[in-house]
């Protein structure tokens, strides 16, 4: 099923769209395929309302963090997927250069999606995030982006900012925005503050499978999409090790859209957006387009669980911080270690290693007695990981 659709995509692309991507050269085609020319059983078969924006998204959306075959987001969106989520800082910005060029002649049959950090120990300037966006819009090749995100915000203090609301409120007058919200890995705090903010029209949380990272969250998921936000899933592989497990060479994709169908099996979460990063994740993700948790899908995700349960640092996850007397910023530089692992994202991963301040990577592990490890309630052996970490993430 899928190679059939697959080799019928590539054979139907002009060369120019193929060249596209990874070399980051040559500029995708306007032409697109008829939806006759794709097997019409591989496709993208639910729509819901992205809260009460008015937005229909696939429920199986598309994560753009990585790419390994040029023009994968060109095929997702043939198979049906409409949303598309990237970042300012995804790839150093080549991945909103790669989206502009992969839906280019296709804007107005699609939702794009970005995301823009602002540190909140500095200084927050109105003409600085105007600009960051504009340049986005350029990258993205279109006027206006559907939803803009404040990246990675741990407290909603920071949507305070005068400077921050009357940037994006002003994109917005202009029409360079349609809604705006944030991402976020502490969504235990975030979402509690979304139900009081205006700003948040739509929300991109951690949301999957492991107790630990759903069960904080259920309630407030539900009660900010009663309130009208979009609500849309990250990180729902639960540190995505299907691909790094030994046991799991065999049920690797029985465990992906299981996983989905988990998530998605919340009727509070709106869409998700598994990373798709080759050919083969978007026909795998696809698949499970408007499926029901099935019999079997409990046994390997609870299979998954225990493999990984010593293995996976909880993305969001404090727990250890407090022990360690160094501030290592355990969290992050475990997450760029799993990017790096799991995600075969090296180069990225050694680059979001190397932005980290110094006084806050792994350098007084080796001499430390590690009290984090004990403080660790999953069991994992922190301080060999950070070590490991070191190595593996410096050049
Ligand atoms: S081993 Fe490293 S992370 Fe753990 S407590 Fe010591 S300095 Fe902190
Ligand atoms: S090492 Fe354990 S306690 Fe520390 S952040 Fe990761 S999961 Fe949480």
């Amino acid at each position: 099923m899928s190679k059939w659709s697959r080799r019928r995509f590539l054979s139907t692309l002009p060369t120019g769209v193929l060249g596209i991507g990874l070399a980051g050269t040559g500029k995708a085609s306007a032409s697109s395929l008829s939806s006759t020319e794709v097997e019409p059983v591989l496709r993208i078969k639910k729509f819901n309302p992205l809260g009460k924006t008015g937005l229909k998204v696939s429920d199986i959306s598309c994560g753009a963090i990585s790419f390994f075959e040029p023009n994968v987001m060109r095929y997702a969106a043939d198979l049906g997927v409409n949303y598309f989520d990237t970042a300012e800082g995804y790839m150093n910005t080549n991945s909103e250069s790669y989206i502009g060029q992969s839906l280019n002649g296709i804007r107005d049959k699609v939702y794009i999606a970005t995301k823009h950090a602002y540190n909140p120990r500095q200084r927050i300037s109105r003409q600085n995030i105007i600009q960051r966006v504009e340049e986005s819009l350029k990258r993205l090749q279109t006027d206006h982006v559907d939803v803009a995100l404040v990246h990675n915000v741990a407290d909603l203090r920071l949507l305070e900012n005068q400077e921050l609301r009357t940037a994006y409120s002003q994109l917005k007058k202009q029409g360079k925005i349609r809604f705006t919200g944030f991402s976020t890995h502490n969504a235990p705090v975030t979402l509690k503050q979304a139900l009081n903010t205006d700003f948040a029209d739509v929300v991109l949380v951690i949301y999957n499978h492991l107790p630990e990272q759903s069960r904080p969250v259920e309630d407030l998921v539900r009660q900010v999409r009663d309130k009208g936000i979009g609500v849309i899933a990250m990180k729902i592989f639960a540190g995505g090790k299907q691909g790094s497990l030994q046991s799991f060479v065999d049920k690797q994709t029985s465990y992906s859209q299981a996983a989905i169908r988990w998530v998605m099996s919340n009727p509070s979460i709106d869409c998700c957006i598994p990373t798709m990063s080759s050919y083969a994740h978007v026909e795998e993700y696809v698949s499970a387009s408007s499926q029901t948790l099935e019999k079997g899908d409990e046994a390997v995700i609870a299979a998954y669980r225990e493999e990984v349960h010593n293995l996976y640092c909880r993305v969001g996850c404090s727990a250890c911080s407090d022990a360690c007397p160094h501030d290592v910023a355990v969290n992050d530089i475990l997450r760029f270690n799993m990017y790096f692992d799991d995600y075969k994202m090296e180069k990225e991963a050694m680059r979001y290693y190397a932005a980290i301040e110094d006084d806050l990577k792994p350098l007084a592990c080796s001499s430390c007695s590690g009290p984090c490890v004990q403080a660790c309630p999953y069991g994992l052996p922190v301080r060999d990981r950070l070590l490991q970490a070191r190595d593996t993430l410096s050049p």
